[in-house]
């Protein structure tokens, strides 16, 4: 006599007939019913199962448990018989397939206890949505279904606890790089996470009155979520230079099939019931296809995150290609590989986690180089040529001279002679010179800042409030220009004077005080070069009389 050692599946000891009443149903004679292979067509709403272990003897009916698969249904009876002609009918509500979950996606109907074993085992489901449920019921002991369940499960919290991980490190990511393939990916291991937390059963752990028909169609929705953002990781992952457009918009169109066909199902209601799943499997075919060729496009032309991609989903292809052998009947592996799902689940995220943090690193780097650059390039529109000093455009962003600053415009005087004397070359090394030495001079000086605003012209701001100490500054920059020697000067290069205007700021705009600097400068060149003015508004008021503050040389 056999025992139950593992589990006995029941599928090809299984006839199916179906009727449009339960009663009907199970009055149905076993010359009634279909035992061939197309026997788990649905027709009716209630589908009949039969089996019967004719010569196959149980040793015990004891502590037995008939387990199938959930899927939605309506209402479920079974009815076990035993040698001795006993009948037992166990109503399975759906709470009942919630309350007994089987780690895996299978719910336990403990067989009640007879003295005679068991000799058959009947059942009516009203509307099933998976021909799983009718198809693929299984028997085993209590003692096995406990431990199987146990290990089973730690072996869902093993794969949730490896997508957890993705999800964390791409939050990080996305803090620093707002890349949409970052939340692509982000989605994607969510998704696969929460279809993991829903197929495995440990959903119930969480929501223990989560509805049966609720739970089968959010773990539909979670599988079609992370395939369509598993399409755009990978279109995220192939560099835009290995992607042409036409592929790129191929890969969103891979996308959004699955979801297309999953929401016309979830409208379609109880038409699509059945066919539903067979369509959503077939529009996965294009899906799979555009990914493929895009994919191994990339991996033609070099693209690193092809690479990534493939090694991703190396696993979840070869096992959705004999899925779909199994899905057409060409071979049967029984159970294990619908568990393969999740693993093939994890090598994906985990390969593409890989992928995106080569990519983020490679954008990060791209990035800071373009960061790089921009600072030189603006570095460079603000700084004079010539002298290295700020220069005009930098001054002009200077949108006003506050209170408590003030402005000088210093002009070499009778610069053109220079040039005239000595040539263009020593005129320049002359503007260099005088650059260098308003800059050293101003080092110590608070807020100062100094420009050439172009020719023999500079300007300087610092942070000074009182006309006095203004006026000091700007013999003190004159005294050092007359010095004009410095270690570093390679041929000696004749002196010059300067002259300066001088502006107090209160708050004017920067081309108002420019404008009062520049008529106390043209004072300056009027009373003799070589000396510092202050503007005073009554004086350019009156026109160019007096200079109150005009000062001589010291
Ligand atoms: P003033 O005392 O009235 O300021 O007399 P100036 O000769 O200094 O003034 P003017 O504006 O007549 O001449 C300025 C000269 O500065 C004319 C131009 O050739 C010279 N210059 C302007 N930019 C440069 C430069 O970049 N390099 C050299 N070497 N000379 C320059
Ligand atoms: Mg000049
Ligand atoms: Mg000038």
């Amino acid at each position: 006599m056999p025992s139950v050692a593992q589990a006995l599946p029941l599928k090809s000891l299984t006839c199916t007939g179906g009727a449009e009443t339960a009663r009907a149903a199970f009055d149905l004679s076993r010359g009634q019913l279909e035992c061939s292979g197309s026997r788990f067509g649905y027709r009716h709403r209630f589908v009949r199962t039969s089996v019967q272990f004719d010569g196959l003897v149980l040793h015990s009916s004891k502590e037995l448990v008939w387990q199938t698969v959930a899927s939605d249904f309506a209402s479920m009876l079974v009815r076990f018989t035993y040698a001795d002609g006993t009948q037992r009918l166990v109503d399975v509500d759906r709470q009942m397939a919630a309350r007994n979950w089987f780690a895996g996606n299978r719910f336990d109907v403990p067989i009640p206890d007879e003295t005679a074993p068991l000799s058959a085992v009947d059942t009516v489901v009203e509307r099933p949505y998976s021909a799983a449920t009718t198809a693929k019921a299984r028997i085993l002991t209590q003692a096995r279904s406990a431990e199987m369940h146990y290990l089973r499960s730690l072996a869902y919290v093993l794969v949730i606890g490896l997508l957890v991980l993705p999800m964390i490190y791409d939050l990080l990511f996305f803090r620093i790089l707002r890349q949409s393939f970052v939340l692509w990916h982000l989605g994607m291991v969510g998704a696969m996470t929460l279809y993991t937390l829903l197929q495995s059963g440990l959903i119930f752990e969480l929501v223990p009155d989560l509805e049966l028909g609720l739970r089968w169609r959010a773990t539909a929705v979670a599988f079609v979520l992370a395939l369509s953002s598993a399409v755009m990781v990978v279109r995220g992952l192939i560099e835009d230079r290995f992607l042409s457009r036409r592929m790129s918009a191929a890969l969103i169109a891979a996308a959004l099939i699955p979801v297309l066909v999953k929401i016309v199902s979830l409208i379609g209601g109880e038409a699509l019931r059945i066919t539903v799943n067979s369509w959503l499997m077939a529009s996965l075919i294009p899906s799979a296809l555009i990914v493929t060729t895009a994919v191994t496009m990339g991996l033609a032309r070099g693209s690193q995150g092809a690479r990534w991609a493939a090694l991703g989903l190396s696993v979840l292809i070869a096992v959705g290609l004999l899925r779909l052998l199994v899905g057409i009947g060409l071979m049967d592996f029984g159970f294990a590989l619908e568990d393969a799902t999740f693993p093939a689940m994890v090598v994906l995220a985990i390969f593409t986690s890989l992928g995106v943090g080569d990519r983020f690193l490679a954008l990060r780097h791209d990035r800071d180089q373009a960061r790089t650059q921009a600072v030189r390039l603006g570095q460079m529109a603000n700084t004079d040529g010539l002298t290295g000093l700020a220069n005009r455009r930098a001054f002009d962003m200077v949108a006003r001279l506050k209170t408590g600053q003030g402005l000088l415009l210093a002009d070499i005087d009778r610069f053109k002679a220079v040039n005239d004397e000595y040539g263009h070359q020593i005129g320049d090394a002359v503007l260099c010179r005088v650059a260098a030495i308003l800059r050293d001079a101003l080092n110590e000086q608070p807020g100062a800042q100094v420009y050439r605003l172009g020719g023999e012209e500079f300007a300087v701001v610092a942070d000074i409030s009182d006309g006095q100490e203004l006026m000091q500054l700007a013999d003190r920059l004159r005294q050092t220009v007359l010095s004009i020697e410095g270690p570093e000067t390679p041929v000696d290069l004749p002196s010059v004077t300067i002259s300066i205007g001088a502006v107090l700021g209160h708050g004017q705009l920067m081309h108002q005080a420019f404008a009062d600097a520049d008529a106390a400068l043209y004072r300056a060149k009027d009373s003799g070069r070589d000396r510092s003015v202050l503007y005073n508004a009554g004086t350019v008021a009156n026109g160019y009389g007096r200079l109150p503050d005009a000062r001589d040389p010291a």
